[in-house]
């Protein structure tokens, strides 16, 4: 009696995942990631690269990623607009 009714989701594995991390409830994967924490006063987004976090720090204070004309990816991670 194999009813399959005990099927595995393996839905929440990446595979190849190279780095990384958690933070603030926010997790990514992703070496080269610059994360705004919450703890220092950030906003807890996620951004591609240090220049996206830089960019988006004025004057110490956040600018919400959308203001930028950034796209988000599935992976909740503040992406460059590629094209124009
Ligand atoms: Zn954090
Ligand atoms: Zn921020």
């Amino acid at each position: 009696m194999t009813s399959g009714a005990f099927s595995v989701s393996t839905s929440v594995v990446a595979p190849g995942v190279a780095g990384g991390g958690t933070c603030c409830g926010r997790s990514w994967v992703g070496d080269e990631r610059s994360h705004c924490c919450l703890r220092t006063r950030g906003c807890g987004e996620v951004f591609d690269d240090v220049e996206l976090f830089d960019a988006h720090r004025v004057v110490g204070c956040c600018v919400s990623p959308w203001v930028m004309g950034l796209v988000q990816t599935k992976n909740r991670i503040w992406l460059r607009v590629l094209g124009g």
